[in-house]
């Protein structure tokens, strides 16, 4: 942190993350890694003091134990030395082409100059069966030309009704998350993998992703991010060709290529599956500090 100022933005977005994650109540002077005392039995000798410091500095790369399965251990040894940061967020990169355009819908994407012209495009374009099922086309909210895209899965019955991407409680947490990395929604492009709601928000089928495909390929070389977050199984596999699980791959850096340009593209897990497991939450705030840190360069 340079300033006092940064140092103080730096807290809030810090806290207003622990409220989005529901810490709302403070217990103590003093902030407490809990997930490091797993291991000892319920009224056994807890060392506050030894904690101290565990937890990072604001705008400081996380430390290992707040991500270690073994927490305790870390946590406790005098010895301990945070892990260098290229150890922690950077992992060797699978160079990835994006999946291959579908036939059926590559010539009619291809044609357009700008994403109202692809919005055009798209309300004319028959090849998707989730068209007849949805109230609205949910083509992206946010920026149209933005240094951070980011990919979900397929809008929900929220998204429908408003007719753009992530307008429910999922996007709230996005929206909270990007604002904890000093992220506003009107410096990021959001959109899905398919752009229209699935009906009973069941997955979409590989017939559906492969059709809406070469929209967005179209869709990312118009917005020319620098970096790509997809956030989800279904994004990922139409992104990356991902054959691993989203929680296979997450946190580890892949290239995409549009055009010529090579794009930083960082799987995460869903804003959804965040909502039903706390847990993942750890994760992805690493994921998101990690794409934070590729943005400031
Ligand atoms: N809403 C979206 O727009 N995308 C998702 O993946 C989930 C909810």
């Amino acid at each position: 942190m340079d300033t006092e100022l940064d140092r103080r933005t730096a807290l809030a977005a810090l806290l207003s993350w622990q409220e989005a994650m529901g810490a709302t109540a403070a217990v103590g002077d003093t902030a407490i890694d809990w997930l490091s005392r797993a291991d000892l039995a319920p009224g056994a000798a807890f060392d506050l003091a030894a904690l101290s410091g565990a937890m990072p500095e604001p705008g400081s790369e996380p430390s290992p134990q707040m991500f270690s399965a073994n927490a305790a251990a870390t946590t406790l040894s005098p010895g301990f030395k945070p892990v260098p940061k290229s150890a922690v967020t950077v992992s060797a990169p699978p160079i990835r082409s994006p999946r291959p355009l579908s036939p059926i819908s590559a010539a009619t994407a291809v044609k357009a100059r700008s994403l109202s012209e692809l919005e055009a495009e798209l309300s004319a374009f028959e090849g998707c069966s989730l068209k007849s099922t949805a109230k609205s086309l949910c083509l992206f909210r946010g920026a149209a030309k933005a240094r951070l895209m980011i990919v979900g899965d397929a809008p929900g019955r929220e998204d429908d009704l408003e007719g753009k991407p992530f307008a429910g409680r999922g996007g709230q947490l996005l929206d909270k998350i990007l604002a904890a990395i000093g992220i506003t929604t009107d410096q990021v492009h959001i959109t899905n993998a398919v752009y229209w709601r699935p009906p009973g928000n069941r997955a979409p089928t590989p017939a559906e992703t492969v059709a809406c495909a070469p929209f967005m390929v179209r869709q990312i070389e118009l917005v020319e991010p620098d970096v790509l977050m997809v956030l989800g199984g279904v994004a990922a596999k139409q992104i990356l060709d991902a054959q691993e699980s989203i929680t296979g791959i997450r946190g580890h850096w892949f290239e995409t290529i549009s055009k010529s340009r090579t794009i930083r593209t960082m799987p995460s897990h869903h804003p959804t599956y965040l909502l039903q497991t706390p847990l993942a939450k750890r994760q992805a705030w690493r994921d998101f500090l990690a794409v934070k840190d590729a943005l400031s360069r």
